[in-house]
């Protein structure tokens, strides 16, 4: 109503009333009237009863009322033009009632276009002599403004690369579905992914093919989940799943499992075909947990999982915090443990096949922990792999062995070509200073380099078989002698195997225990031994604990034997007693008698 009348208004009183003016007031008038017409924003001026007093170019071009609605003074038009053109007419006819009413009022609101443009209005009572005698109402498009905003909105909410949801709407997303879950109470989950091997292929494939790879995962992981749920890349091959109002928690599992077998498919780049896993960890929302919490406890599932049951999931138990709390004081404790000398070394024999003499040692490292008493590898390796700490573990394994080889050598032992071994974790293999650092040990021991041994597991070989050719290649110059560790537990063909430039290998005890068990028993074995010869190398079996199994392997060629039958691990001066009886020919008064 008021509006239409507004509208008719403008139309009889279209331009400035400057008839009765002078000059100034003319040049004021038009230096106004140009200016009106000049700005960006649409203006309408209208009398106290709502008639147009004025409006400019603009404001007719926002509303797109055509020049001949506007001469033909066409009301009912005008109106119908604005009110068609707005999401909300109800809205916009309510606003200016309302302001009529109130004269004093000021105001600002949004209007939505059908046609997508957002406009803002604002609007303020004019006064001449401080009486009010209407009202200004301005329109200013903002809708390529309120889109930028929209954009960088996004941009700080979402992963640039894959577009998923970001680490910080993500968090936010699980803190609202945690809050709502007090009302509701439909069980809700966390998903933490995380990929497997996805490093490797960054490394060998290039960044271009790791970011394709990420983008291709992401798409597959919304492919797996319903449009109310939220899928977040955290950064990195990190990504997580917010899924609400579950029916049952094993829903969660069942998504889960699809999300595996849906990202273990091949993913094609540049003609290649790579295959990566993913392991998830699983954890529900319960009241009163925050969502960092949740969040924490899907991490440390999945941990779990990638330790436990890489390519599958785990769902969080409390009792994993405990675990991983463990794990951490342990580190802790390794550090500080590496730093006050709580490393030690034991020495278990290597001997000639029909253990009548030694032929060298194994190196193998021991924690005599403050509090835990001795400690295995099987306790401490694994862990210190993970967080690098092998490193320094190695560089004392490696300089304490040469050292100790070297000393019982100079003391007249009789052992002057006593061979220790050594074993190097994947880690330090693929360390730039790996080859630094074993020269540096055999030249401060004086050790001679034919003397150490250095044994790398075949599966550490394969994992990046080309830098590890290249790796032993400059070990080997060094003049050491390089072992394939628990050889036949790999993949590796015998095409790599002719690659690496290695010495001995060494049969894992899987295949020398099943000697003495029944038939084809020792087929596996033989077969290893007789490759050996074929590559000449130097086969030594591992794990011999039955005099059946020394005797089969020593007519089976086995060069050497290493096992609790023979020698378990000692410490270097049980080990110096025993070279010392070696000397007087009497090694069965320290050990078992030779076959
Ligand atoms: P490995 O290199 O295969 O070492 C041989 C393991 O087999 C040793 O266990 C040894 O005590 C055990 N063994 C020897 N003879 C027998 C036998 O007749 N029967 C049985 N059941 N076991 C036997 P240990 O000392 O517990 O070492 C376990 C693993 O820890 C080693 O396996 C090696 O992979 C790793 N490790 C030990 N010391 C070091 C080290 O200084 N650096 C690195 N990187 N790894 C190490
Ligand atoms: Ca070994
Ligand atoms: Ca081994």
């Amino acid at each position: 109503m008021v509006l239409k009348r507004s509208i008719g208004a403008l139309l009889r009183i279209r331009g400035w009333r400057s008839k009765d003016a002078g000059d100034d007031l003319r040049r004021t008038l038009s230096l106004l009237a140009a200016t009106l017409d000049a700005t960006a924003d649409g203006i309408l001026v209208v009398d106290r009863g709502g008639r147009i007093t004025s409006y400019n170019r603009r404001f007719a071009e926002l509303w797109g009322i055509p020049d001949e609605v506007l001469s033909t003074r066409d009301d009912e038009k005008a109106l119908s033009f604005v009110l068609r053109q707005l999401s909300d007419p109800e809205a916009f006819i309510s606003k200016v009632r309302e302001l009529y009413a109130q004269p004093e009022a000021s105001s600002q609101d949004v209007l939505h276009f059908r046609d997508g443009r957002t406009i803002d209005r604002f609007s303020m009572p004019q006064r001449v002599d401080g009486q009010i005698v209407g009202r200004v109402w301005s329109f200013r498009d903002v809708t390529e403004q309120r889109r930028l905003e929209q954009e960088l909105a996004h941009q700080a909410f979402h992963d640039s690369l894959t577009g998923l949801a970001n680490q910080a709407l993500f968090r936010d997303r699980v803190h609202h579905a945690l809050t709502r879950l007090s009302r509701r109470g439909a069980p809700l989950a966390v998903l933490f992914l995380d990929l497997d091997g996805f490093k490797n292929i960054n490394d060998s494939l290039g960044h271009t093919a790791g970011d394709e790879l990420l983008i291709s995962m992401a798409e597959r992981v919304q492919g797996c989940l319903r449009v109310t749920d939220t899928a977040a890349r955290l950064g990195g091959d990190e990504f997580a799943v917010l899924l609400e109002d579950l029916t049952t928690e094993h829903e969660a599992t069942v998504v889960a499992e699809r999300i595996i077998v849906s990202l273990a498919r091949p993913f094609r780049s540049a003609g290649r075909e790579v295959v990566v896993g993913v392991s998830v960890g699983i954890a529900f929302g319960a009241v009163g947990i925050s969502a960092d919490q949740l969040l924490r406890n899907a991490d440390l599932a999945m941990y779990t999982a990638k330790r436990h049951h890489p390519g599958g999931y785990q769902i969080f138990r409390s009792d994993m915090h405990t675990r991983a709390l463990e794990r951490l004081e342990l580190e802790v404790d390794l550090r500080r443990g590496l730093g006050r000398g709580e490393l030690e070394v034991a020495y278990q024999p290597i001997v000639t096949a029909d253990g009548s003499d030694i032929a060298g040692v194994e190196a193998l490292a021991r924690w005599r922990h403050p509090t835990r008493g001795l400690l295995m590898p099987d306790s401490f390796i694994a862990l210190a792999e993970e967080t690098g700490l092998i490193r320094e573990l190695g560089r004392q394994v490696l300089n304490r062995a040469c050292h100790q080889a070297r000393e019982w050598q100079r003391c007249g032992l009789g052992v002057d070509d006593l061979t220790v071994s050594v074993n190097l974790s994947p880690r330090q293999l693929y360390h730039d200073q790996i080859v630094d650092e074993v020269r540096q040990a055999l030249v401060s021991s004086g050790l001679a380099p034919g003397c150490l041994t250095l044994e790398v597991t075949e599966t550490a070989m394969m994992t990046d078989s080309q830098r590890a050719i290249g790796k032993l290649h400059e070990l080997k110059a060094l003049g050491v002698r390089l072992a394939v560790d628990d050889f036949g537990t790999g993949y590796s063909s015998l095409s790599y195997l002719e690659r690496f430039p290695v010495d001995i290998l060494k049969i894992d005890r899987a295949f020398v225990s099943p000697i003495g068990d029944g038939e084809g028993e020792s087929s596996l074995a033989s077969a290893i031994v007789s490759l050996a010869r074929t590559m000449r190398l130097t086969a030594v079996a591992e794990g011999v604990e039955t005099r059946q199994q020394a005797e089969v392997l020593a007519a089976l060629g086995c060069d050497y034997a290493q096992g609790y039958f023979f020698w378990r691990p000692m410490d270097s001066a049980r080990l110096r007693a025993l070279l010392e009886a070696r000397r007087t020919e009497d090694i069965t008064v320290v050990g078992p008698p030779r076959i």
